[in-house]
């Protein structure tokens, strides 16, 4: 067969027309329990997106969950405690009986009764000493189990409060990044997870959460 002969420059690869269209890659790596094609509304957002911080009353936002600062006999206290149990009504209390406390640095899932918000998840946090006798680790896994109860639970959005820094006395700096730096840690294996929503009660948190989150938004920035 008599072949036409092309000079190597006008050669044409096949292989260039034939490239495999990119599929986009999920910015989150290996996903664990969501993992699946329907559930990936936060997963394409940066963790900056993902978290709001507002100055409000937490027992108002209409989320899947609000957290609760609890304590250890998850059958009521003061600060916001109190006011969760006052928005939800008496259900929640006899709920809350059935579920034998809940130790430091953990939390429970409950129904949200009258309150706006479907669950309320109540987390214990934990009595701030000298900050060196485990009070970092407590609180990060307050933080921690909240979003594993979300996972479980298959919410959309949460709300927190600042958890140990009313009575239970946490320094605020110090609290907020803990609870943000954990949080957004938790983002990347919870993808159903789109907002996850800082409700801080006076202006003096809101500082202090803002500032914690400028802090970790710019050292992310400086890893790139
Ligand atoms: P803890 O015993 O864990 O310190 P507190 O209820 O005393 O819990 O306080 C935790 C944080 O919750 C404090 O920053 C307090 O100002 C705040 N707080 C109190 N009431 C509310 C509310 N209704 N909504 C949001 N935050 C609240």
């Amino acid at each position: 067969m008599q072949g036409i002969s092309l000079p190597n420059s006008q050669i044409i690869d096949p292989r260039a027309y034939f490239r495999p269209a990119k599929v986009p890659q999920p910015a989150t790596p290996a996903l664990t329990l969501d993992s699946g094609p329907h559930y990936t509304a936060g997963m394409e957002l940066q963790w900056t997106q993902r978290i709001r911080l507002k100055q409000g009353d937490i027992t108002r936002e209409a989320v899947d969950a609000i957290v609760n600062a609890a304590n250890i006999s998850l059958l009521g206290g003061g600060g916001v405690d109190g006011a969760i149990h006052q928005a939800a009504g008496p259900r929640l209390l006899e709920e809350c009986k059935t579920l034998g406390g809940c130790p430091t640095g953990s939390a429970k899932i409950t129904q949200g009764y009258r309150l706006p918000a479907k669950h309320v998840i109540h987390a214990v946090g934990p009595v701030y000493r000298d900050g060196r006798s485990g009070e970092p680790e407590q609180l990060a896994g307050c933080y921690r189990t909240a979003m594993a109860l979300a996972r479980q639970h298959k919410l959309r959005t949460i709300a927190f409060p600042a958890i140990s820094c009313g009575v239970y006395g946490y320094p605020l700096d110090e609290a907020a990044r803990i609870a943000l730096g954990t949080v957004r840690d938790e983002l990347p294996r919870s993808p159903r997870i789109e907002q996850a929503i800082f409700v801080l009660f006076d202006a003096r948190a809101l500082a202090a959460y803002e500032k914690a989150f400028k802090e970790l938004s710019s050292s992310d920035e400086n890893k790139k």
